[in-house]
């Protein structure tokens, strides 16, 4: 094993320590928080550092870059999420490779999806990302618009809407996190209530928030699904042309 591998499974034990740490405290089970490691920063030889170290899910910001990644890793236990915007365009190329899709946050992406999923057969998971903080700068629907969002997505029978995603407005401010991540949570319970009876697509079991500067944050409120990047590469050399 190289310096680079080392230090990866290092950090790795490092963060699922802190997540077993964090759910505790928050009385919860560990096993009901899920870490996607985000690969957007590294090179082919740190996912496989990661998969052999243990993780199987991994998170891409970008479609063409879990296209390739997908491909690369067929023939691994891989998992692979999208969790950055998604252009319809890009719907047919990402449905057959994604787990999970945690950036919907548009009735007409929904209806792309949909379509698809249909023509390949099957059901597609997402995720519905919201802007609980209303910054500008964020994607993700409006907390208010998020009831028509779901209304639409009980309309798309190929669609399975696992849960909600969001990101924190100000990074690096885990205490202003915390109440971002709070919010998401006490909207998905909102939502649920006003769920009308028989809509059956449409579960929220499912918040994924927390990144590697709040996702203790995260787990207090409730994340089933951290998205954790940096805290894993640190400290290793990433420099070395891949
Ligand atoms: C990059 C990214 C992450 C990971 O961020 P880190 O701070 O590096 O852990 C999580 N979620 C999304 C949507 C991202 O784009």
């Amino acid at each position: 094993m190289n310096d680079n591998a080392r230090r990866i499974v290092a950090n790795l034990a490092a963060v699922r320590s802190r997540i077993v740490a964090a759910a505790a405290r928050a009385g919860r089970a560990a096993s009901d928080v899920r870490l996607v490691a985000v690969t957007k920063y590294v090179g082919d030889d740190e996912v496989a550092a990661l998969l052999a170290a243990g993780c199987s899910d991994f998170g891409e910001s970008r479609p063409q870059t879990l296209w390739s990644r997908a491909e690369r890793f067929r023939d691994s236990p891989a998992r692979w999420h999208l969790i950055g915007h998604l252009q319809r365009n890009k719907v047919a190329r990402t449905l057959p490779l994604a787990e999970l899709i945690h950036s919907v946050d548009s009735p007409r992406l929904l209806t792309a999806i949909d379509a698809e999923a249909a023509r390949l057969g099957r059901t597609s998971d997402v995720l519905l990302e919201v802007n609980v903080s209303g910054d500008a700068s964020k994607h993700g629907v409006a907390a208010e618009g998020l009831a028509a969002l779901v209304a639409a997505a009980a309309a798309c029978p190929h669609v399975c809407v696992r849960g909600l995603m969001t990101m924190a407005a100000r990074e690096g401010d885990a205490d202003a996190a915390r109440g971002d991540f709070a919010r998401l949570r006490r909207l998905r319970d909102k939502t649920v209530a006003a769920m009308p009876a028989g809509t059956v697509n449409v579960q929220l079991d499912e918040l994924s928030m927390g990144m590697s500067g709040d996702f203790e944050q995260a787990i207090a409120e409730g994340a089933t699904l951290v998205r954790i990047g940096s805290a894993l590469f640190e400290d290793v050399d990433l420099g070395r042309g891949n």
